[in-house]
């Protein structure tokens, strides 16, 4: 009842903002059939006249009210002009493309709604793509740049190419950003008046152009004013979840895996041994009809070598599953938590492919070191400190060097521990050509989601090196953050911010929330015929699958086009399989070639014809009914699996019956997919089935079923949400940070005067210097420390005698040792060439921000762990990282400072070094903006597969390690419970 009283507010409200639209689409068609008498040349000019008013304004307010006043004439004129081109031909992505769009009302209504920094929802097909000139011109206008953010290359350069036709006619210039382009490229694609492009190639540029570019001349963005986002809610949600990162080889590198390879591989030998002897057991004992003895040791080899193929293989069949499934259920009860130990001291290591962890046990531990079974378990730190602490014979700084040495043993003995897990689970949980595959020497990352190559991504934390070191490829440095944002944080540096897709209304909260942004749901331009068959439900996903074989054959038969959804590669590879035993011709898309599969989609409408593709690949190209097929009822979708998130799902369904055409859809499920298995579906169904008397081998549809799987969805989606939220709120204080970090340094390019930058860094920092030294409260004040500092610090030549600090205030010695020192460096720069002395300021600040930010960064994504693991009890992580994570930040301004003031003087000397640095920079910012460059800092994103780059962190059980003996206590410390174990590989209990 409530939610329909809601449905009905929000459904009107919805009305009531587009009815608000209505006139000026009047007033548009009006001005619009006046132009027709223009000449283009009057056409055009009110371009020029536009731009010219707009660019004498400079209030941002002021802007946005001319922009309202002139949009009913500048859309007149996008229209106008598109009427004009009706006819000719345009090149897009090297295929002729005859113009034939003339925008409708509705598109009308969603280039306002776009105009005033909204998400408009338009059905697949409505012609968003279009839809986004209007806006795009009229903002333009501005001269302050106009960004149109798609999801792959792809589609930029098709939709600059295709579009700018109307720009160009219009006079207004038009750019489109490539991954392979060079900085100079860049910078000409910025500068005009529209700019196309993917969400990572605009945030990496944001990142390269604050993060590391040392004069101005080097960045290649102008501002952030007006962007669209296309497919909005695929970028701001989908994606969001993992930030953008550019890394560079870190510094230090302690990895063993070249020397750890040959004894895990032959560890992981035996223990393949082992389990295919377990398994060949099971079969005689099934055989022997004794399921559950089977069943346990199908466990013991699930433990041991989860993808073990015989394993797998005997998983297809639904009785030796219940065994083995019933083993399981058994040893995870609290009762059986030592069987299930000894169970796992049977075997050499464990695998927990869920979690993605390995474990040694004792005997795995001998084997790879039979001398010394302790060198791969962590030391008792806790213990062994506190009976430090207790020793009477040691002074207090003997016990902290003690505690260091045990420390660096600890660290050790951790990284050889970390080496063996990474190297475990690169032999068995990664297989190659299906998670990566092995290209030009290198280790390629396959996105398991979408099937798609994800060149120059590396996974972390040293598993990357251990896949290599498994591979017999070179073993490339572990990689060290050099900056990072959030896709969140970067598009909220838009001063307005819009967006577009079929699909929002579902996530319309949280783009409220976390964006601002309004969701606009514009009707489309014809009604939609599309018909949504209920679910088609089933006991298992064998049955499942072979019903939809017969219905994709049924359809094929009398030439109706059937597009199959898949939510998996895995998924679409296995239907494949199925159809090519049936004889029924059909492509497979996994979003691996955006180009190709573009192709292929757009031809899916054609009679006949049977594509499979994931739920990203072809997004964004139109699938245009062929002849005779609106006969037969259209293109078919058939879903084969209900996706987590519902908006996916309609996002399939949209992909038929656009602009008025027929269209089916209808999903299969089965109590196998993970969704009803995970999420509780399957057990609510199972007993609505029971009540239906429904027998193995049926199916079932029910308007009540569909209503179940929604509800599971609906939870998975408010879980994955809350996790991105959770994600942004820590960002957020990163992102306060980055801010005033960015805008120093930008400071810092941007000024014609570094030496007043210097100046006034050095007003603020020499007197916090000074208060150090004299004015702490009840502290005797150190004159002879302040005049050694002074001095190693400044060629001042400072005597006590001159300086006589015993007679000054804190404030006056301040005063006295600024004037020396700039005295000092005045003279010293009158020696030197004036544009050198200005660049090595510059220099001086940019490096010192570069140098101590990135650490800052590395303590900071310390700190995120940490603070899990701290007695925080009833204290919130967020909180605790927020006071502690401001802390840090104050530290490291005035290290900033410190920095500076420190190198003045010193490397005035090294002028030779810093010019040979400066002309060195071109070439090295160019191998920035290739990713795969040797040497050169990479672009990615973070590893894991979205699932696990997805999981909450904060679901981590809290952990009461008091806080004064592990101040950075991280996932790679002992776990509080006594066994030996990392934290991160043990059980998460508290002490
Ligand atoms: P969307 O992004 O909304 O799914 P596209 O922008 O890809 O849709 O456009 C879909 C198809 O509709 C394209 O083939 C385009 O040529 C066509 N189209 C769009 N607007 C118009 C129009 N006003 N008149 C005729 N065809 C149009
Ligand atoms: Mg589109």
């Amino acid at each position: 009842m409530i939610n329909w009283i809601l449905k009905k507010i929000v459904g009107s409200k919805n009305q009531r903002d587009l009815k608000r639209l209505r006139p000026t689409v009047e007033r548009i068609n009006q001005l619009e059939e006046e132009y027709r008498a223009l000449s283009d040349d009057d056409l055009r000019a009110k371009t020029a006249a536009w731009k010219e008013r707009l660019a004498k304004i400079d209030d941002l307010a002021e802007v946005a009210r001319v922009l309202d006043e002139i949009l009913p004439e500048a859309f007149a004129v996008v229209k106008n002009g598109a009427r004009r081109l009706v006819g000719q031909t345009v090149s897009v992505v090297d295929h002729p493309v005859e113009w034939n769009m003339v925008h409708f009302d509705v598109q009308l209504i969603g280039g306002m709604v776009l105009h005033q920094g909204r998400i408009a929802e338009m059905a697949t097909g409505e012609g968003k793509t279009l839809v986004a000139t209007l806006p795009l011109y009229l903002n333009a206008l501005t001269g302050r740049g106009a960004h149109l953010v798609t999801v792959n290359d792809y589609l930029a350069r098709r939709d600059s190419e295709w579009m700018g036709a109307l720009y160009r006619f219009l006079g207004l210039t038009i750019g489109c950003i490539q991954h392979d382009q060079t900085p100079d490229v860049r910078r000409a694609q910025y500068a005009c008046d529209i700019t196309y492009g993917t969400n990572s190639e605009f945030g990496f540029d944001y990142l390269r152009d604050n993060g590391m570019a040392t004069s101005k001349a080097q960045q290649v963005q102008r501002g952030y004013h007006y962007a669209i986002v296309d497919e909005v809610d695929s970028i701001l949600i989908d994606e969001a979840r993992t930030p953008l990162i550019i890394s560079g080889p870190a510094t230090v590198s302690t990895h063993q895996y070249d020397q750890f390879k040959p004894l895990v591989e032959q560890l992981v030998r035996k223990q393949t041994l082992l389990c295919n002897r377990l398994v060949s057991d099971a079969e005689e004992l099934f055989a022997a009809g004794k399921p559950d003895e089977a069943g346990q040791l199908l466990f013991k080899v699930k433990l041991g070598q989860p993808r073990n193929k015989g394993l797998l293989r005997m998983m297809e069949d639904a009785e030796r599953r219940r065994a083995l499934d019933k083993a399981e259920l058994s040893y995870y009860s609290d009762a059986q938590k030592e069987a299930l130990f000894d169970l796992k001291e049977e075997l050499l290591f464990t695998m927990d492919e869920r979690a993605q962890e390995a474990d040694l046990s004792e005997q795995g531990r001998e084997f790879l070191n039979p001398n010394e079974p302790d060198a791969f378990v962590l030391p008792d730190l806790m213990t062994a400190f506190a009976d430090i602490d207790n020793r009477k014979d040691l002074s207090d700084a003997q016990k902290s060097e003690e505690k260091a040495k045990l420390q660096a043993v600890c660290d050790r003995q951790g990284e050889r521990i970390h080496n063996i897990s990474q190297l475990l689970r690169a032999y068995c949980l990664f297989e190659k050509d299906v998670q990566y595959v092995v290209e030009d020497n290198k280790v390629v990352i396959v996105d398991e989601y979408t099937g798609r190559k994800m060149t120059g991504r590396r996974w972390s934390d040293g598993l990357h090196q251990a896949v290599e070191a498994k591979e017999g490829v070179q073993i490339d440095r572990e990689t060290q953050t050099l900056a990072t944002i959030t896709i969140q944080n970067y598009f909220r540096l838009y001063h307005k911010l819009a967006g577009m897709t079929g699909t929002a209304e579902t996530e319309a909260n949280e783009f409220h929330d976390i964006y601002k942004l309004d969701v606009n749901v514009i009707p489309t331009n014809r009604a939609v015929l599309r018909q949504d068959h209920n679910d088609r439900i089933y006991k298992t996903r064998r049955e499942k699958y072979n019903a939809v074989i017969q219905e994709v054959k049924t359809a094929h038969g009398k030439g109706q086009p059937v597009l199959v959804g898949t939510v998996s590669v895995e998924a679409s590879e296995m239907l494949s399989r199925l159809l090519r035993r049936e004889g029924i011709p059909h492509s497979v898309l996994n979003a691996r070639y955006h180009m190709q599969e573009a192709d292929i989609v757009a031809r899916a409408g054609q009679a006949g014809t049977v594509t499979i593709a994931t739920n990203m690949a072809g997004r964004g190209t139109d699938i245009k009914l062929g002849p005779g097929v609106k006969e037969v009822g259209g293109l078919y979708v058939v879903g084969t699996e209900r996706h987590e998130s519902r908006r996916i799902d309609r996002q399939l369904r949209g992909r038929c019956a656009r602009q008025g055409d027929p269209g089916t859809t209808r999903f299969y499920v089965s109590f196998e997919d993970d969704l009803m298995r995970n999420f509780g579906a399957a057990d609510r169904m199972t007993k609505i089935m029971e009540r239906f008397g429904m027998q193995e081998g049926e199916e079932l549809e029910h308007s009540w079923l569909n209503r179940s799987v929604e509800t599971a969805q609906k939870r998975v989606e408010q879980r994955n949400y809350m996790s991105r939220r959770r994600t942004l709120e820590f960002d957020d204080v990163m992102n306060k940070q980055r801010e005033v970090v960015y805008g120093l340094r930008n400071e810092a390019i941007e000024t014609e005067d570094p030496r007043r930058l210097v100046y006034e860094i050095m007003d603020e920092a020499v007197p916090v210097k000074v208060q150090g030294f004299v004015g702490a409260d009840g502290a005797e004040p150190n004159y002879a420390g302040l005049l050694n500092w002074v001095n190693v610090t400044f060629p001042v030549g400072l005597t006590a005698e001159r300086a006589e600090f015993e007679k000054k205030t804190a404030q006056e010695a301040s005063d006295f040792l600024l004037q020396q020192i700039k005295a000092s460096y005045e003279l010293k720069c009158a020696h030197e060439e004036p544009l050198a002395v200005l660049n090595l300021e510059r220099y001086i600040v940019l490096n010192a921000i570069d140098r101590l930010w990135q650490e800052h960064l590395y303590a900071m994504d310390a700190l995120r762990e940490a603070v899990y693991l701290r007695a925080y009890g009833q204290k919130d992580p967020l909180t605790e990282y927020k006071n502690e994570a401001f802390e840090m930040f104050v530290e490291l301004m005035g290290n900033i400072k410190n920095e500076v003031l420190n190198n003045l003087f010193r490397s005035t000397s090294n002028l030779m070094a810093f010019e040979k640095f400066l002309a060195s920079l071109p070439a090295h910012l160019l191998k920035q903006a290739q990713p795969t460059a040797g040497g050169a800092p990479e672009i990615a994103r973070p590893s894991g597969s979205p699932a696990t780059a997805n999981a909450p962190r904060e679901e981590k059980v809290a952990v009461a390690i008091p806080r004064k003996e592990a101040p950075k206590a991280g996932r790679n410390d002992p776990c509080p419970c006594g066994s030996g174990k990392k934290y991160k590989n043990c059980c998460g209990r508290t002490a």
